[in-house]
């Protein structure tokens, strides 16, 4: 047996997430480009190697959380444009220039140490002006009080030697939400967002890169999202809540029942005794725990599918293994395979259980799984 298989692991289908990017592609007014979000691991399905199929499948741009992730990138060989969503330190602007990587400026301080840095090591950084319409994150402040000091301040960086300014965009706080507040505030960042680009537009200052649609943008305010998407959960699978465009998890998290026991009724089980058998029960062991990323607070709540269907998750997960119900399920034994999320089990079921997002759950799966590319 392959040894990478026999406790927990995470199988991973790039051509999965390559058809995820065409079906989204094909969703948007034509000629709109995309920007494949691959921070955070690619979202644990592991950066290089989604990178590497996003770039040879035609995506336009990439984008990642911090100078770490994208140099990554680059020593693996990625050859596509790549941003920096965060702040980067102004004095690492000369691996910024090494590596050709596109920065993000979110305020003037920062714009003139880049400019500055920039100028110094003799090259051009390449930058995305950030503007905060509504999230209240980074960005120029850029609601109708901040207006036009923002646009003042965006256009003196853009004069700024040792800076191309290539784009702008905004990030939407509540697009994946469908009531009708949600989309009036969502409505009111494009139209803040649509002010800027006019303004800064009137003093002759245009950029190639308008983009301000993430997963809800890109499926619910397509027709808003200017130049490019940069579609993150969406893109993996997840967050399509309503098949809108068929898309397929990118990500199946699998264990192996590596025991199976057989207690009486009033049994107790896992630390704490938090749950006691009501008949007789068959128990089987799965080496999964949350040094693997399955939450502790999942404990009691979650199910996972097994051959002949679902198995209810009983007693605290502990750090490295944790124990299903297989009472109903006589044909399961050792060895066989247990899904904890991916095609069968909803990945936003089991995160609607732990009371989160489908993100953490994705960026909790740990180094200790290894990651099958299939
Ligand atoms: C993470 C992130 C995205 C992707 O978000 P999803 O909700 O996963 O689509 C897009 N833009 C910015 C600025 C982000 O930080």
């Amino acid at each position: 047996m392959n040894p990478q298989t026999e406790r927990t692991w995470a199988e991973v289908r790039p051509e999965t997430i390559v058809s995820n990017m065409r079906a989204i592609r094909a969703s948007l007014p034509t000629g709109t480009k995309y920007l494949g979000v691959v921070k955070a691991d690619a979202y644990g399905h592991g950066a290089v190697p989604v990178a590497r199929a996003l770039e040879e499948n035609g995506a336009d741009y990439l984008a990642v959380a911090c100078i770490a992730e994208a140099v990554e990138l680059r020593e693996a060989g990625l050859r596509l444009p790549i941003l920096i969503l965060g702040n980067t330190p102004p004095a690492d602007v000369p691996l910024l220039l090494r590596y050709a990587i596109t920065q993000t400026v979110a305020d003037s301080d920062y714009a003139a140490a880049f400019s500055a840095a920039a100028t110094a090591a003799g090259g051009t950084l390449r930058v995305h002006i950030k503007v905060d319409t509504g999230m209240s994150r980074l960005g120029f402040l850029c609601d109708e009080a901040n207006l036009g000091e923002s646009v003042d301040a965006i256009a003196q960086i853009c004069a700024l030697p040792g800076l191309q300014a290539e784009g702008i965009f905004t990030h939407f706080a509540v697009s994946d939400e469908p009531d009708a507040d949600s989309v009036a505030y969502t409505q009111r960042q494009i139209a803040r967002f649509n002010a800027v680009i006019d303004a800064l537009a009137r003093r002759g200052i245009r950029f190639a890169l308008r983009h301000c649609a993430a997963t809800g943008g890109t499926l619910f305010y397509a027709d808003h999202a200017l130049d490019m998407v940069r579609p993150g959960l969406l893109l993996y699978g997840y967050g399509d809540t309503t098949g809108k465009l068929g898309l397929r998890p990118g990500m199946t998290l699998k264990s192996r029942i590596s025991a199976v026991k057989h207690y009486p009724a009033g049994t107790r089980i896992s630390y704490g005794g938090t749950y006691t058998t009501q008949r007789e029960t068959r128990m089987g062991v799965i080496p999964i725990g949350y040094a693997d990323g399955l939450h502790r607070v999942l404990s009691n709540k979650a199910q996972f599918w097994t051959k002949d269907g679902f198995a209810p998750q009983r007693g605290r997960i502990c750090m490295d293994m944790c124990m299903i119900d297989l009472t109903e399920l006589l044909g399961v034994g050792v060895g066989d395979e247990v899904e904890i999320f991916g095609e069968h089990a909803s990945l936003d079921t089991l995160a609607q259980q732990a009371g989160t997002i489908p993100y953490e759950l994705l960026c909790a799966v740990s180094p200790r799984v290894p990651r099958i590319y299939l």
